[in-house]
């Protein structure tokens, strides 16, 4: 499904590499987890794949089924079926969440050819997936993330992945800044889409999370490569001994 290889990524702006060399493949079904220090470029690689500029692709390839991402626009990378799950979600002033929500969902179906739905029908499904990440219908109405706290953002792009059903989900960091409540109802809200045809991608600082989404795969990250892979007690030995254990092993 998603499968990255040898990707090289720089910035266009200066001539700064970041990612030198990312090869990575999640098969439908699976999750798998990030982690890595900071400015390993976890970041810089979600944004490549959903295509944000101000990154310039040097060497290497991207694919979801088959095709490249690396060519779409980020509209046809999302109606493709990649749905990220930004670190720091963007305030929309003027557009409200529900307008936002609706319009985002009947854009993906008419991308894959079905009918849009109707305005009950919308309106049904999204009290029911907002409810479940306990979002009230205040912050439905309100113009997206504005104002909204930390948590409630992150909450809100995990309702934006529920409505849109994506194949292959990112998520960069959605547990920092969130109380142990709220990282139980956003771990609850992924665990709920996870099937077999869809895949995931968990960037995290924290074992935490990966207790309750659990992953199949955990790879380190550092100096904008990926290190290391294992299974989930990676994630353990990085949370009893840090990243230094690793880094010099690879050293
Ligand atoms: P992570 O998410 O792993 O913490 P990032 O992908 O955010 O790492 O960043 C990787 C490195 O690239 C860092 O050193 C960061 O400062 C740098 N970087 C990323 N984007 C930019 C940018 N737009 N301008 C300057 N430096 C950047
Ligand atoms: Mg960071
Ligand atoms: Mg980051």
């Amino acid at each position: 499904m998603l499968e990255i290889k040898n990707l090289h990524v720089q910035l266009e702006e200066e001539d700064k590499q970041i990612l030198k060399g990312v090869d990575l493949t999640v098969e439908p079904g699976t999750v798998h987890a990030i982690m890595g220090p900071n400015g390993s470029g976890k970041s810089t690689l979600s944004y490549v794949l959903a295509g944000r500029d101000g990154y310039e692709v040097t060497e290497g390839t991207a694919t979801l089924d088959g095709e490249s991402l690396l060519d779409m626009e980020p509209e046809e990378r999302a109606a493709a079926g990649l749905f990220l799950a930004f670190q720091y979600p963007v305030e929309i002033p003027g557009v409200g969440n529900m307008t936002f929500l609706r319009t985002a969902v009947n854009a993906q179906r008419k991308a894959r050819g079905e009918e849009e739905l109707s305005a009950a029908d919308f309106l049904k499904l999204v009290r029911e997936r907002a409810k479940a990440l306990k979002i009230d219908a205040d912050m439905l109405k309100r113009p997206v993330n504005v104002g909204f706290s930390g948590g409630e953002k992150k909450r809100n792009e995990i309702l934006q992945m529920a409505m849109l059903e994506p194949k292959m989900c990112i998520l960069d960091e959605t547990d920092s800044g969130l109380d142990v409540d709220a990282m139980k109802l956003v771990s609850d809200g992924v665990n709920a889409l996870r099937d077999a045809g869809r895949g995931f991608l968990v960037i995290t600082h924290y074992q935490r999370l990966l207790d309750h989404i659990k992953p199949d795969v955990v790879h380190i990250m550092a100096k904008g490569r990926i290190i290391k892979t294992g299974g989930p007690e990676l994630a353990l030995e990085v949370e009893t001994n840090g990243y230094a254990d690793i880094l010099n092993e690879v050293a």
